[in-house]
């Protein structure tokens, strides 16, 4: 299946042009990235290279060690577990390779998702873990749609899912976590960083490894993979994924950036990696003051301030004040936490929304 109908305009259905790479077999599809047109051997074999010239440029792994995958089901995170398993045997990487999912408690989307999951797990026979925010936080994202409504939503989801990778990560005591990060997310992140002028976010955003600080390090080996070759790769490979959107989508400012590189994009191929070789070549001033990591001292993550972002978030669902870790109202924890009363107002301000 196609996710959303992206990338049926590069398959050709009467192409009777020879493959541009073997020159024996017809081409079956033009490339987003280069505008060749190739066999569908040829276009998994580029396809594959590319990744692994990546993993090799990058150094993204050292030969022993266990690198989960983050799995959610989608296309992404279904083609890069694919391409891991082919690549780690073709080129005797020598990793050991797990899934890690993780079930944020969304009815009618990660159940679903989780049940390909599932089937990923038995295809291409790897372990795999499902770590859920019921387990970790006491709380489905069901249950934080109703207190916080359509508006923080993904705040709390992404926060929690950061730190719950990291969890299930250790549990399985993983050396690398490798998420399906593509770049087209990577360009929509440097955009989204650089329109909202955090420069901290954005000298990070366009690292191919990232959480060195303490944490488990995370890598993207997807990073410079379009997401049309993905869902084409997906599809002619027939892999088995999840293509539906969460329930609780979209982010609205993630949604505009996406629209606007589409457009980018229509008009010139290269503007995704354009905005991707723009955010790793910006430099950022000295002055330019970065958070100092310390650890939460509630419950030992890395974190910036007393408490981690996600025990901010939680302390707020838990005394029923939900924007309590929300922007500026962060700062209200440290006078909860040294036990000063909030004014009315403040209660009011932090209450549960109304819809
Ligand atoms: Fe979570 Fe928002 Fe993504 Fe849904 S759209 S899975 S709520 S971050
Ligand atoms: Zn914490």
């Amino acid at each position: 299946m196609l996710g959303g109908g992206r990338g049926s305009s590069q398959i050709g259905s009467i192409m009777p042009v020879p493959c541009s790479s073997c020159d024996k077999k017809p081409a079956v599809l033009r490339r987003p990235k280069t505008g060749h047109s190739l066999c569908k051997e040829c276009f998994f074999w580029a396809f594959e290279e590319e990744v692994h010239q990546t993993i090799i440029s990058a150094e993204l792994f050292q030969k022993g060690e266990t690198v989960g995958i983050g799995a959610s089901g989608g296309k992404d995170s279904t083609v890069l577990a694919h391409v891991l398993k082919v690549l780690n045997e073709r080129y005797n990487y020598g990793l050991n390779l797990m899934l890690l999912s993780v079930d944020e408690g969304i009815s009618g989307y990660r159940d679903d998702s989780l049940e390909t999951v599932k089937r990923n797990q038995q295809q291409y026979d790897l372990p795999l873990k499902i770590v859920s925010y019921e387990e970790l936080y006491g709380w489905t994202m069901d249950q934080i749609v109703k207190k916080v409504g359509l508006k923080n939503n993904c705040t709390f989801c992404g926060v929690f899912r950061r730190q719950a990778l990291d969890r299930g990560a250790m549990m399985l005591n993983v050396d690398k976590v490798c998420t399906g990060h593509n770049a087209d997310d990577v360009a929509e992140t440097v955009l989204m960083n650089f329109l909202r002028g955090d420069i901290a976010r954005l000298r990070r955003c366009t690292s191919i490894i990232t959480g060195s600080e303490g944490a488990i390090p995370r890598c993207k080996p997807l990073k410079y993979a379009y997401e049309k070759e993905i869902v084409l790769y997906a599809y002619f490979k027939k892999l088995d994924y999840f293509s539906t959107e969460c329930v609780y989508s979209p982010n609205a400012y993630r949604g505009y950036a996406r629209a606007f590189l589409k457009d980018l994009e229509s008009i010139r191929t290269s503007a995704i990696m354009d905005v991707i070789h723009s955010g790793e070549n910006l430099s950022v001033k000295e002055d330019v003051k970065m958070p100092t990591q310390g650890t939460c001292t509630r419950c030992g993550y890395i974190s910036s301030q007393q408490l981690c972002k996600a025990c901010a978030l939680l302390e707020g669902l838990n005394r029923g004040l939900p924007k309590l870790g929300i922007g500026k109202q962060y700062k209200l924890h440290n006078r909860l936490l040294k036990k000063d009363p909030l004014t009315e107002e403040q209660q009011k301000k932090l209450g549960a929304v109304t819809f």
